[in-house]
């Protein structure tokens, strides 16, 4: 799941747009306006940013450039035309990608979970310490209390999306998507298998949470239990 802002002026395609994204699981917010856009993409509180480049207001390229003199938030920028011109143009002012008008809702899916994934790559250590676990993403090794936990592959990637978030509650949705590549759901009890494996290698039970923390219906969570 993620936190995507639409900025587009077309009513009818910014609506059928959110809708489409909200039913897969994206937290999404929108506005027909680039004055309205840029304040909210530069916010914090967005995880990427959709952006029109025929806007009333302000041309979509400068808008782009006013979020991008504060804010390294990713945007996916919509084109209407194919020209390569202006495609140079929106990459120069700092798009991380583009889509051309009209799209799917399934291809500027992939699109943004293309980039989340980057995102993620780029913004997190490739060692990450929580409490006495330990997750070294490039050796590909956890340990707990310096002991290695024998964890499969999955169960790693599950663990280490889990450790770059610490606190913060993410849907199975989220997690199908990041570590099955598998965005559209369908099997939640994938994620709850491995979570409970997860768990007995951790050392500890659901009924007796210390590092990993589910809230039925809502998510899971990794946080430090000693804090
Ligand atoms: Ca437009």
């Amino acid at each position: 799941m993620a936190s995507v802002l639409l900025i587009e002026d077309d009513q009818r395609i910014r609506q059928a747009l959110a809708t489409r994204l909200a039913e897969r699981g994206h937290d999404v917010e929108s506005t027909g306006t680039a004055m309205d856009g840029v304040q909210r993409a530069v916010s914090g509180d967005v995880d990427i940013v959709v952006l029109d480049l025929g806007l009333p207001d302000v041309d979509g390229a400068d808008a782009l450039q006013m979020i991008r003199a504060v804010s390294k938030v990713p945007v996916i920028v919509a084109t209407a035309r194919d020209d390569q011109e202006e495609i140079v143009t929106i990459f120069d002012a700092g798009a991380d990608d583009y889509v051309i008008k009209p799209y799917s809702t399934d291809h500027l899916e992939a699109r943004i979970r293309a980039l989340l994934r980057r995102a993620a790559r780029v913004d997190s250590p490739a060692v990450i310490t929580i409490g006495d676990l330990r997750i070294d993403s490039e050796a590909h090794e956890a340990t707990l209390g310096n002991e290695p936990l024998d964890l499969s592959a999955k169960e790693f990637e599950l663990l280490a999306y889990l450790a770059e978030r610490p606190g913060k509650m993410i849907g199975k949705r989220e997690l199908l998507a990041a570590v099955w590549r598998q965005p559209y759901g369908g099997a939640d009890k994938t994620v709850d298998v491995h979570l409970s494996w997860l768990r007995k290698k951790l050392g500890e039970s659901a009924a007796d949470p210390r590092y990993i923390h589910t809230r039925r219906g809502v998510g899971v969570k990794l946080v430090d239990p000693g804090s």
